[in-house]
């Protein structure tokens, strides 16, 4: 596919970053693109529009770069958007879940009234490597007693078998 091709030859590649033996992928590129922009986000919604009949209700973004692709989702679904963050980040009474990290652990943390009881979830983050954050997104979701219907990334890290962890298929416009 045309569209895919041109945003994957967008994509940043940053050898030894954040630390050294790590092969980190960019998404920002894309950003000073509009048209890319435009092409990435129909994609994904158009995506959803065709496979998913039902209404979804609300995107749910992780921290940080789901902040910025959740949004143009979930106003193109007419969907809420609602941010996952690291402990500590949000008020008011929250769900949290711990996930493993290369070292050690970390912790995700939703505001608890934000996803209602039954509501129709898509997550959606730049990159799944592990799937351990998109994991813990999902049983934050779960805490709330909502569903969620897909996983949505920019770029899936295929030989890592994230999507396993993952309770709910997955989506990712680019493979690496
Ligand atoms: P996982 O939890 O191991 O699946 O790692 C995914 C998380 O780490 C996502 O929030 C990504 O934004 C971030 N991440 C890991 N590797 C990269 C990369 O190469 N580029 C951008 N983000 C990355």
């Amino acid at each position: 596919n045309h569209d895919i091709e041109r945003l994957k030859n967008l994509l940043g590649t940053h050898n030894d970053f954040p630390k050294k033996g790590i092969v980190f992928k960019d998404l920002f590129p894309i950003f000073q693109d509009p048209v890319a922009v435009e092409t990435l986000i129909s994609n994904v919604v158009h995506h959803i529009n065709s496979t998913y009949e039902e209404k979804i209700d609300v995107v749910v973004g992780l921290d940080a770069r789901g902040f910025l692709l959740g949004p143009l989702v979930a106003l193109r679904l007419g969907a809420a958007f609602v941010p996952v963050r690291k402990q500590g980040k949000l008020p008011g009474e929250c769900v949290s879940a711990v996930y493993e990290k290369e070292y050690g652990q970390d912790v995700f943390e939703m505001q608890k009234d934000a996803v209602k009881p039954n509501a129709r979830v898509i997550i959606i983050d730049d990159l799944i490597a592990t799937g351990g954050s998109a994991g813990a997104a999902g049983e934050l979701v779960k805490k709330c007693g909502a569903t969620t219907v897909e996983y949505v990334f920019v770029m899936e890290l295929g030989f890592l078998n994230g999507t396993q962890k993952l309770d709910a298929p997955t989506y990712s416009l680019i493979q690496l």
